[in-house]
């Protein structure tokens, strides 16, 4: 029981990563407020978690709305009386397309989406997590944006997670004296809707870009943030935790 009785929130728990994690935590004793846009989804998980005995409550909303992380930290006090952790996980690919063709509305959804709403979610989690005396905090990022993984049509996204990494130093640096801990989790290619999932050409060419020759399981990233999340990362904060089956040190 790595998370028991920590009351942790977890966004884009309607599916992927944070559908696995949502999982992973529950049966790991964790008490969950499970966030993302569609409520029907989050509905069928918690539900779920509830029936084998878990704990999970759930707020459908949009991460672009600083009341809506305002809203799941409330969501947690008043259910589980405190804030424990977060895995701020919700995000988006957005269009790809070089530069010059990306429309500004493109740019700014995802950098609302991805970076904005980081910014938005330590505003509201970090006061309540002080209150508990302490707490960890873990954002997804990604391997795009860091390293050599230059990737074309991405340069909003890369943009968006290279600024999360930037303020999550930023935040661990300025929280790390109150105990709370904040940290990147960086994944390689996953196999979710947003990663091709269900596109046999587009996972083949994903995984052939990784020294491992394949995609990671949405399970073995949800296991990554497991660790940042429970006291197994104690002595950790600020770090850009990499999970990307070696693209960071591929040769080419
Ligand atoms: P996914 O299956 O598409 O999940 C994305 C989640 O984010 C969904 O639960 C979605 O829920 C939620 N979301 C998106 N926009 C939202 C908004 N405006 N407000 C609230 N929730 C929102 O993709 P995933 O691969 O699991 O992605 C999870 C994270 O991993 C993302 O930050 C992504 O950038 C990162 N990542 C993924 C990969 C990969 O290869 N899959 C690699 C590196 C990093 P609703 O649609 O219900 O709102």
């Amino acid at each position: 029981m790595e998370l028991e009785d920590k009351s942790i929130i977890i966004t884009g728990a309607s599916s992927g990563i944070g559908a696995a994690a949502a999982a992973l935590f529950a049966g790991e004793g964790a008490r969950l407020i499970l966030g993302a846009r569609r409520s029907a989804e989050l509905e069928a998980i918690a539900s779920k978690i509830n029936a084998a005995n878990g704990k999970a409550v759930f707020l459908a909303g949009d991460v672009k709305e600083a009341g809506y992380a305002d809203a799941l930290v409330d969501l947690a006090l008043t259910e589980f009386g405190r804030l424990d952790g977060a895995f701020n996980n919700a995000g988006i690919l957005g269009g790809m397309e070089p530069i010059p063709d990306m429309e500004i509305g493109n740019w700014n959804d995802v950098i609302s989406v991805n970076l904005t709403a980081a910014f938005l979610a330590a505003k509201a989690q970090i006061p309540a997590m002080a209150k508990a005396g302490g707490g960890s905090i873990v954002f997804t990022s990604s391997f795009v944006g860091f390293s050599n993984a230059g990737m074309p049509g991405m340069g909003a996204y890369a943009a968006s997670k290279s600024g999360l990494n930037g303020l999550v130093q930023s935040l661990a640096a300025e929280h790390a004296a109150e105990g709370i801990r904040v940290n990147a989790l960086l994944p390689g290619g996953t196999i979710t809707p947003a990663g091709g999932e269900g596109n046999p050409d587009v996972m083949a060419f994903i995984a052939g870009l990784h020294p491992m020759k394949r995609m990671a399981d949405a399970k073995e990233i949800a296991q990554a943030a497991l660790f940042l999340l429970s006291d197994r990362s104690s002595f950790m904060t600020g770090s850009p935790m990499i999970a990307d089956g070696g693209m960071s040190i591929r040769l080419t």
